[in-house]
């Protein structure tokens, strides 16, 4: 695999490498305009200036020789050449000391020789560091009626002075700094990401509480976050699927081991009436048990996935309260329980099957969980904006605690221990009141009473 790490520092270098073959060739073509001319003609200035004063001293071989000897330790490889082509070199020795045709002209002409001017065919400054006699200047002179020839061209090794040590040392530091920083940078770039590879893998995993820890304040540290709060919301999902899982299973149990236990004792010859009338109730009971959790818990399901289909229709609400109120006039009487209802007329779109749940459900909350000889009201009044409406009972009431756990899947709370129910009507209800964009509230007195009020927006068409 490409590691971005690698790719990163192969750049890296990469750019180095360009920089320096850019900068080299743009020094170059600066040498070859300026830089070599100038470089001739100081050159021949300074090899003037030396035959100059060996021109105007009276000649005495020993005091030229050492005059040149000084010369040559100032920083320059000298050679002096008779017009018989005897040479004499002074200061560090030539590679090739060979000597070049152009060169004679010094002797026999008495023209000036610029060596550097050879290296024209070249591309490249190399010419000008080749410790050789050719690429030298070479001046006339006479002495003592002779003509002779000196050539010079400055000692390279004296010329790197200390200035140019500090400047390699410092464009070396430069470089070395450059890289060093860069890898740096590529190590902490893909070292998060890599870090986020490892957490998603543990995800994939069903681990979800692998540890992050990356604190940056940029982009990176912004996905980062965005992860860890995935990673704690898919934590709280798993847990929720799995207490669901249990809730279900020890849901569909109890009441499928009673059936089993009850339909045994039924198989028994000498039994008595009363007992397997009673014992036939049990698992009827039982089994419409098992029917209405399942109904439950497939709406549950449709309603969660987005796949229940919504049929919105404009109907009226007062028309299916009172219904609802006459599908369980029974229960009312037979729990001794008073209901009363002040149901303005109102025309409500919505899917009318889920809102009839919903009534239902509050409706038979709020008789389970009432006193005998208590009462429930129902209220519905709308405004401009929205409908409400409320369930009012005179029961157990909830505690502080219990309204926080109202609305999760199979909450029952301790007066619910002696009722039948699932656990599941509350969940339905919310999900169905946020279809429909609306809220619940809930007022409630422990031993007093509860009141849930439904606040459902009005659609335009309904406002109109
Ligand atoms: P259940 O099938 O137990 O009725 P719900 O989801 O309808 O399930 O209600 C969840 C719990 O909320 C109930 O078990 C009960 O403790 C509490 N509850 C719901 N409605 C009322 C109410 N009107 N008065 C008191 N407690 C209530």
């Amino acid at each position: 695999m490409k590691t971005l790490y690698r790719q990163f520092t192969v750049a890296t270098l990469f750019l180095l490498v360009i920089s320096i073959l850019i900068g080299f060739i743009i020094a170059n073509a600066f040498y070859l305009a300026v830089t070599k001319e100038e470089t001739i003609e100081q050159n021949v200035a300074i090899a003037e200036e030396i035959v100059g004063t060996l021109e105007v001293v009276p000649y005495s071989a020993d005091g030229f020789e050492s005059y040149l000897e000084a010369v040559a330790k100032l920083g320059y490889q000298i050679a002096l050449v008779d017009s018989a082509g005897n040479k004499t070199f002074f200061g560090e020795p030539f590679d090739d000391t060979a000597f070049p045709e152009e060169a004679e002209r010094v002797l026999t002409e008495g023209a000036v020789y610029t060596g550097l001017d050879n290296f024209t065919g070249r591309i490249f400054m190399i010419g000008h560091f080749t410790n050789e006699l050719h690429n030298t200047v070479g001046v006339p002179f006479e002495q003592g009626g002779e003509r002779y020839g000196l050539f010079i061209r400055p000692d390279t090794k004296l010329v790197a002075t200390d200035i140019h040590s500090v400047l390699i040392g410092f464009v070396a530091a430069i470089a070395l700094v450059i890289i060093i920083g860069m890898l740096w940078m590529a190590r902490q770039l893909t070292r998060p990401i890599v870090q986020l590879t490892e957490a998603t893998k543990h995800i994939a995993r069903e681990n979800f509480s692998y540890p992050l820890d990356i604190r940056r304040n940029d982009e990176i540290g912004q996905l980062s976050e965005s992860f860890n709060l995935m990673q704690n919301q898919l934590k709280h999902n798993d847990l929720a699927r799995k207490s669901f899982i249990s809730n279900v299973s020890h849901d569909f149990q109890s009441p499928l081991m009673n059936i089993q236990g009850y339909a045994d004792l039924l198989k028994a010859d000498d039994l008595p009436d009363a007992d397997r009338l009673a014992y036939t109730a049990i698992i009827d009971q039982e089994a419409k048990r098992l029917s209405s959790l399942t109904r439950q818990l497939l709406l549950l399901t449709s309603l969660d996935q987005g796949a229940y289909p919504m049929k919105a229709e404009e109907f009226a609400l007062d028309e299916q309260l009172k219904g609802a109120v006459r599908k369980y006039r029974w229960r009312l009487e037979e729990e001794d329980i008073n209901l009363s209802y002040h149901l303005a007329p109102t025309r409500f779109r919505g899917d009318a099957e889920l809102l009839e749940n919903v009534w239902e459900n509050l409706l038979t909350n709020a008789i389970k969980y009432n006193k005998p000889g208590g009462s429930i009201e129902i209220g519905l009044h709308s405004d401009e904006e929205s409908v409400q409406v409320s369930f009012k009972d005179t029961g157990v009431g909830i505690s502080e605690e219990a309204l926080g756990q109202l609305f999760d899947r199979f909450y029952r709370g301790d007066a619910a221990r002696n009722t039948d129910g699932t656990g599941l009507g509350l969940s339905i209800v919310h999900q169905v009141v946020t279809l429909h964009h609306g809220k619940i509230d809930v007022k409630s007195k422990p031993g007093d009473g509860s009141e849930f009020i439904i606040t459902l927006p009005l659609t335009d068409r309904i406002r109109n």
